[in-house]
């Protein structure tokens, strides 16, 4: 098969998971399949710069948004993460970043599996909860996330500002929702991910309501704060709910062996992660180091390996 036609046929296939995981919250392929078939495409546009389209998954985030909803237009695009496979990867990020900003260090937290929502307050009053949608225009969901108890509704600070993180449904609720699924003779849904996604993307609130969704807290769009941590231990005063097991690294050892503790944690945390993410700690490097038309340069994801799970509970084995 030439280059053009395996193009084609890359862009076919994740063009194809992406409407049933972003719009349709039914994934066709795992995490892995559509991340390798990503990865294979970045490298073949990489290689043939002159097939590369504006329009090829490689450029796009996330799905379309669903017309049910109001859209939102956000002030400040949600990007996504680039990717890294394999510690190498993530020290020629490493080289790449610090080629701009020598003095970078690292803010390095769990990549949360749900999906990601804008908080926006207005005299720290909860007025709108967003999802991603394409980064640029994303669904008004805040009717469902006024449901999510970890959701403040008021600050403690009369605040107008917007932060960003992630909702996810815990695995006991996962475990709990597919089981009374099975009952009802419903469609089983594949992972947490896609549970949240599919119970916060429904018109009707009483349905996320019952689904017991959560949420962490990782973006403070305030530019008052100096660095990443001060922004999670900010978000922490004003009443967000932020995962405590993030970690300030200075060197990429110690990234490394963040990376090996939390992937042993992993099957004991009550929550799905897919990875971790590294930020650079210092936001006023974050504008020198730039981004691209798809993820900020200044942060990465570094994916796990898929994990086979089996839940005796439901006797059913799944990837996450
Ligand atoms: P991503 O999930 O790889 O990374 C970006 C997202 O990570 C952010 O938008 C945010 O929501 C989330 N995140 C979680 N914790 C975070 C933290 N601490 N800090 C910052 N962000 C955090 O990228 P994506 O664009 O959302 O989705 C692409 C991924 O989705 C693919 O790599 C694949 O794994 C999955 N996907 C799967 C299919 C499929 O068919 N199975 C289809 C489409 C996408």
């Amino acid at each position: 098969m030439d280059i053009l036609e395996r193009i084609k046929e890359i862009k076919e296939k994740l063009n194809e998971a992406s409407v049933a995981y972003y719009v349709n919250d039914n994934p066709i392929m795992d995490d892995y399949e559509y991340d390798m078939l990503m990865e294979e495409l970045i490298r073949l546009e990489e290689e043939n710069p002159s097939l590369k389209t504006l329009d090829s998954p490689t450029q796009r985030i996330g799905g379309e948004v669903l017309s049910k909803f109001k859209k939102v237009t956000h002030q400040v695009k949600m990007m996504s993460l680039a990717d890294a496979f394999s510690y190498d990867e993530l020290r020629e990020w490493d080289k790449r970043v610090k080629a701009v900003a020598a003095d970078a260090t690292y803010c390095v937290e769990l990549k949360i599996d749900g999906l990601s929502v804008s908080l926006k307050y207005e005299d720290g009053v909860l007025v709108q909860g967003a999802t991603r949608g394409n980064g640029t225009v994303g669904e008004d969901i805040t009717h469902n996330v006024k449901t999510i108890k970890s959701v403040p509704l008021k600050l403690k600070t009369p605040l107008t500002t917007e932060v960003r993180g992630e909702i996810f449904m815990p695995k006991a609720s996962f475990i709990q929702l597919n089981l009374e699924r099975e009952e009802n003779e419903e469609e089983l849904f594949a992972n947490c991910r896609n549970a949240a996604a599919g119970s916060v993307r429904q018109l009707d609130s009483r349905i996320a309501a019952k689904r017991n969704l959560d949420t962490f807290l990782y973006y403070y769009l305030d530019q008052n704060v100096e660095t990443q941590v001060e922004a999670l231990e900010d978000m922490k005063r004003l009443g967000f709910k932020v995962n405590p097991m993030y970690r300030h690294c200075k060197t990429m050892d110690e990234v490394i062996s963040y990376i090996e503790e939390m992937g042993k944690k992993r099957p004991d945390l009550p929550y799905d992660i897919d990875g971790i993410v590294l930020k650079v700690n210092e936001i006023n490097l974050h504008s020198v180091i730039g981004e691209t038309v798809k993820y900020p340069k200044w942060a990465i994801a570094y994916k796990f390996p898929p994990e086979e799970v089996h839940t005796e509970l439901l006797d059913i084995t799944y990837q996450v």
